[in-house]
Order: C-alpha cells, then structure tokens, then sequence
C-alpha cells in the first residue's frame, strides 16, 4: 500500500483531529502517501483531496471538531454516489481508505470494501453507541462536558430548591446519560435500555424530600423521549418547581480528554497496521484495554451492551 486517504464523516467528535495526526503521522512512519479527504462522504464525491504532510496535523491533537470537516450525504447512499467517489479514490491512486465516523460512516465504509475498495473504520461519536470496542472516540470528553454542567446546575438547584431535568445526547443509546448520572450523583437516569417508571422517580423526590434533601437531578438520554415531558409530570404530580436543561451540541464539543486523545492515537496507527497488512471492511476498537478489529457488519449487528452493574449501582446509590 502505498497511498492512503482519510476522511471524517457524520457527527463530529472531539478527539477525531487526534486520529487523524495519528493517522498521517502513523503513515508517513511506514512511508505510505496520505491524503485527506475533505467534507466527509460528499466531499470525496466531488473531489476534496489534499495530500497532507507531518506538519498538516500540527497543533491539532488539543482541537475539538474535525480540521477535514464532516457531511451527511445523501448522494453517496446510492449506488451511482459509490461508484463517484471510487472512481475520484482511483484518479488519486489511492489504495486505501480510513473512515472515521459512526455507524452510518462504517456502512458506508462498508458499501466501499464490497465494491472492493478496503476501508478501515475509527469508531468516533460521542454516543459510545458502536459494538465492538468499550470506547468511542469522544465519549469520555462528552460525559465530562455534562458533569462539570451538571455540577454547576446543581449549585443553583440547591440554592432554590428545584427539581432539574437534564437532557443528554446518545440517539438511541443510554450510555452518555448513565456514566454521566453515576459521576454527577444523579437521583435518578432514565435511559432508552431499561424500562422506567415515572411513579418511582416522583416517590423518590418525595423521600429526599422529606428527609430534607433541596435538590433533584434527574438524567435522561435523548433517546427515552422529551425531558420537557418529564419535567411536566413531576410537576404536576409533586406540585414541585421543575427546571429544563437540554444541553444540546455543547455536548459535542471542546478540547478532547487525555483518554479521548489515547485512543485516538492507539486506533489511528492500529487502523493504518490493518490497512498496511491487507486487512479490509473492518473496524478497529478497544476492548478489555486490547486493541482489537472485526468484521464491520458483524460487528454492526450485535446489540450495543449497556452496563447492567452501572445501571444497578446507579439505584443502589441513590436511594
Ligand atoms: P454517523 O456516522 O455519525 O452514524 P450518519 O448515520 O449520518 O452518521 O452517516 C454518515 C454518512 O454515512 C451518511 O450521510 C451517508 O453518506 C453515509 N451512510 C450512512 N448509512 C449508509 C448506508 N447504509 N450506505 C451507504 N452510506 C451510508
């Protein structure tokens, strides 16, 4: 392999600019050509290529968001847009490909490698939503990212004594909203994975409540539904003040933690070790601390494990 091509695709994430030096640098090492591919799927359609340097990624490992920018495109979903961005891979004699993104960028990637062009995935999104490795690129920055609001938002909860419903980012997963509702002392984490009952949450205030606790803060990921919705039921069951919190895309940003920048750096070079020894339509993670690939779509099939001891903590410390 002689040249390789990069590219960030779908929700961005901090800690992707970390990957992708480790990417080019990784490949510069074992003196293989690399080029970044500018606005994700779409942008390799129509061309955005630019042979990047070991100077290219400087100063980058500390950036949030993405400096070869992410799309969503709905041209490359068709069998047409493929065949486009194959032939625009060709034209650049490049033999290879990294997509680092989330589920959706790996089909794509995997559309890619039956078309028989090999592609590696870097799984990067803040949802930690992908089988296969125990971290995504991104999740540990977001979780704190929520803590430290949480903590803050806890201070004025005391002070005025209110109920605070805070909603986190996650899609369909929970993992973002429970690690993050284990380390902000949630009293309770509703999350899509286990089934929630909203005359539990409400009695649970009330118990706080009477033993003089000022302050409730109640976790819910995204994908249980609105927390507006929430907050009106604890309302009008407790008769109580409730407050709304969406944190929104600030979730998504800010510089990457010391453990988002690791991984990156360890998935990136292992990624271009794959790609290096002929490996193709895999994605690359870590799991038990071991570096590991598999098979993208295999991997994609299994349901992603949400941590029942987490979970079963979470109760057990909020009681
Ligand atoms: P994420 O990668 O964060 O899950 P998306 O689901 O939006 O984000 O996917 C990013 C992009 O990957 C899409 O805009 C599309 O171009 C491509 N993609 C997603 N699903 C497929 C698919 N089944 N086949 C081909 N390309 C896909």
């Amino acid at each position: 392999m002689k040249r390789i091509g990069i590219l960030t695709s779908g929700g961005d994430a901090p800690g992707m600019n970390a990957a992708i030096r480790s990417v080019v640098r990784s490949s510069i090492y074992h003196d293989i050509e690399i080029y970044g591919i500018y606005y994700g799927y779409q942008g390799l359609i129509e061309g955005h290529i630019k042979r990047l340097h070991i100077g290219s990624v400087g100063d980058i490992i500390q950036r949030g968001g993405t400096m070869l920018y992410s799309s969503r495109s709905e041209e490359f979903k068709t069998g047409e847009g493929q065949a486009k961005a194959i032939e625009q891979l060709k034209k650049h004699d490049i033999e290879g490909l990294v997509v680092i993104g989330g589920d959706g960028s790996f089909r794509g990637a995997q559309k890619l490698t039956e078309k028989g062009f090999p592609c590696i995935g870097i799984p990067g999104t803040i949802d930690n939503d992908i089988p296969g490795t125990d971290n995504t690129i991104g999740f540990d920055t977001a979780l704190n990212t929520v803590i430290q609001a949480v903590d803050k938002i806890r201070d004025t909860a005391t002070s005025h004594e209110r109920i605070y419903v805070i909603e986190v980012m996650g899609r369909d997963a929970g993992d973002l909203a429970l690690w993050a509702g284990v380390a902000a002392g949630a009293e309770s984490i509703l999350i899509p994975e286990f089934p929630h009952d909203l005359e539990e949450v409400t009695e649970k205030i009330k118990r706080g409540h009477e033993r003089g606790k000022r302050h409730s803060i109640i976790m819910v990921a995204e994908g249980v539904g609105s927390a507006n919705d929430i907050a009106n039921h604890i309302k009008d069951d407790l008769q109580v003040e409730t407050r709304v919190t969406v944190l929104g895309h600030t979730q998504r940003g800010g510089s990457p933690t010391a453990f988002d920048r690791v991984l990156a750096g360890r998935l990136g070079a292992y990624a271009v070790d794959l790609l290096k020894g002929g490996q193709q339509g895999r994605m690359v993670g870590v799991q038990n601390n071991q570096l590991v690939h598999h098979d993208i779509i295999e991997a994609l099939k299994l349901k992603n494990e949400i941590s029942d001891d987490l979970y079963n903590l979470s109760n057990q410390l909020s009681i």
